[in-house]
């Protein structure tokens, strides 16, 4: 009996984000950890804030798929959630040729 490289075996997944059935290699695949009970990262409330997980929390957390698409919205979302208004204002101020 021959093994295969394993690394290139496309896995059939659905993503947690948008539901969307899509195919990835397990060892790039991105993952994100969601407790069942909130459906949310353990140590996220609801509220989006964080606070420290609770043990319970992360023993009944899994593992979840999440498709390159929803991977660059997310990428992209936690970018303009930064904080950075004060930097956008200071940047907009020094090109004043966008008025
Ligand atoms: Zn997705």
């Amino acid at each position: 009996m021959r093994l295969m490289r394993d690394e290139h075996i496309t896995t059939i997944g659905r993503c947690y984000a948008c539901k969307r059935t899509f195919g990835f290699i397990p060892a790039t695949v991105t993952t994100i950890t969601i407790d069942p009970d909130t459906g949310l990262p353990p140590g996220m409330t609801v509220l989006g804030t964080q606070r420290e997980p609770t043990a319970e929390a992360l023993a009944r957390s899994v593992e979840e798929t999440v498709c390159p698409d929803c991977v660059n919205r997310a990428r992209r979302f936690a970018e303009s959630a930064q904080p950075s208004a004060l930097q956008f204002e200071t940047w907009s101020r020094g090109t004043p040729d966008g008025d």
